[in-house]
């Protein structure tokens, strides 16, 4: 039999799974790696931990689906996207922990850069200046790793995100894909290759960096002495949302998903077209098949959308478990007028305000702990429908439904909120691991497991739907008062 193996590389953990020519799991492994917190602000993560429980994962999945590893026919990889790791090409050994994406040490780099770059940098690479993304994450790498200089004076050093790392590892080749660089803030959008005057701003030597190649395409194959023992395609490399955009079946101009998990990340598909942002949205590579032309989505991120009910249940303690919230929120018919604004750390998307911080009102002395966990739900959806507003603005499409997957999406309660809040259909496909899923699909596609985009849009996955029930008088009214309770959380720093 054949099978395709995706490689899953999370900011928690790494994930190997398998899937059948049905697009169906028949084995997967999973393992967390530590989170380094050295400071405020700072979040790490070991490369080599990385790279010890991939090659552990990748065992213990193809254990768990009793196959050997020649019945692979391509594998796949996706990763959280962002980090960077910078390593010795002669040695193999990181010169230095991993910089996770969530790491805000480089702000006040970034905030030296000239008001003409900066616009540069917005106009070339679809991003915001923010810390976020890898480019001054590497500045800071060179500037205070004297090992790292030296090897760079020698062409030895390499750099690169997580997918790069692990392609280095595999196979030996200093490689990312299209989907990866555009998080950089070093690629160009049109080009899609790094560019000379972005790579300046930051002090950056092109010849440390991967090359970048499509997101679907042989590669090379894996090294026979490595973690599989035998030569495979390693056939497609996709960040990890837009990989959950593949694995969704998002294909088509105006297809998009969003996924729920600690925040929210909504895309949309928006086809050839570059669509460029004045509502707080990211512009990004959505993903380039082997040599048709590359597509391009508009990017929504939340800051906070499951782990406010990670603080009902951590800091108020009213949930012991995550999915209690279902149980509880559903003791009332609605949040009796309380709103709920987790502007925990600033408001991302569409707001990018920093200086917002987090607001309950509306309380009154009915108010109980139903109430609030309900509201909670309500601001994931409230947050959800800010972001798609601001996406059907700039794309000028409107939903006629949308795709979600993720942690919070098993709360059956908080997706008929979500379809009446959004007035739209919601549906959820059965499979969970839709990242993974999506990576599988790329490196399938490009050895013909699965001969087209056709063919995959006709794999009945299975899903799960959510109507509308609510009036739009009634989602109208309860969106005006969310508005007014954000309007609450700015300009709440001094
Ligand atoms: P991530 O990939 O960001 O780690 P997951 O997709 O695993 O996230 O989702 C985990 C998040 O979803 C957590 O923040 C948790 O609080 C939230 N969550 C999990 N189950 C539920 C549920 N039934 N209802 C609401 N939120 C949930």
């Amino acid at each position: 039999m054949s099978y395709i193996g995706s490689l899953d590389q999370g900011t928690t953990s790494t994930r190997f799974i398998i899937f059948n020519r049905a697009g169906q799991i028949i084995g997967q492994d999973q393992l967390e790696h530590q989170q380094i917190l050295p400071q405020a602000g700072w979040v790490e993560h070991d490369p080599l931990e990385i790279w010890q429980r991939t090659q552990e994962v990748i065992a213990g999945a193809i254990s768990s689906a009793k196959i050997s590893a020649s019945e692979l026919t391509a594998i796949g990889i996706t990763n959280q996207r962002e980090t960077v790791v910078a390593w010795d090409a002669i040695t193999g050994q990181p010169f230095a922990n991993a910089i996770v994406w969530q790491d805000i040490r480089t702000t006040e780099l970034l905030s030296k850069i000239a008001q003409a770059d900066q616009i540069k940098l917005r106009a070339k690479t679809g991003l915001r200046i923010a810390p976020y993304f890898s480019a001054s994450k590497i500045a800071w790498l060179i500037a205070n790793t004297p090992h790292l200089q030296e090897a760079i004076a020698l062409s030895r050093a390499r750099i690169g995100t997580i997918d790069s790392w692990l392609m280095w590892n595999l196979s030996g080749q200093h490689i990312t894909d299209v989907t990866n660089a555009s998080r950089t803030m070093l690629m160009n959008l049109e080009t899609l290759d790094w560019d000379d005057e972005l790579l300046s701003i930051f002090d950056i030597p092109r010849s440390v960096l991967a090359e970048i190649r499509p997101s679907s395409q042989i590669y090379g194959h894996t090294l026979k002495s490595g973690a599989f023992g035998t030569e495979i395609p390693i056939a497609g490399i996709v960040g990890d949302q837009q990989s959950a955009m593949i694995g969704q079946k998002c294909f088509s101009k105006g297809d998009s998903k969003t996924t729920y998990g600690t925040g929210n990340f909504a895309l949309i598909n928006t086809g050839g077209e570059i669509v460029h942002s004045t509502h707080g949205l990211l512009t990004t590579v959505l993903f380039k098949i082997g040599d048709a032309p590359v597509q391009y989505a508009l990017e929504g991120s939340v800051a906070v959308t499951g782990s406010a009910i990670q603080w009902l249940r951590d800091q108020l303690g009213i949930i012991s478990t995550a999915s209690d919230v279902e149980n509880l929120a559903s003791k009332v018919e609605d949040s009796g007028g309380v709103y709920f604004v987790p502007a925990f750390s600033g408001l991302f998307a569409p707001h990018w305000r920093s200086d917002a911080r987090g607001a309950i009102v509306g309380l009154t002395r009915a108010a109980t702990s139903a109430h609030l966990a309900r509201a909670a739900l309500e601001a994931i959806c409230y947050q959800t429908r800010e972001v798609l507003d601001a996406m059907a603005t700039e794309s000028g499409i409107t939903l006629a439904s949308m795709r979600v997957d993720g942690g919070i999406t098993s709360n059956k309660l908080c997706m008929q909120m979500q379809a009446d809040i959004l007035g739209i259909e919601i549906t959820r496909p059965d499979i969970a691991e839709t990242t993974a899923l999506g990576a599988a699909f790329a490196a399938g596609l490009a050895v013909g497991f699965w001969s087209s985009i056709d063919a995959i849009q006709k794999l009945d996955t299975g899903q799960s739907s959510w109507f509308p029930k609510k009036s739009s008088e009634f989602r109208e009214a309860g969106y005006s008062q969310w508005k007014k309770a954000v309007v609450r959380t700015l300009d709440w720093v001094e």
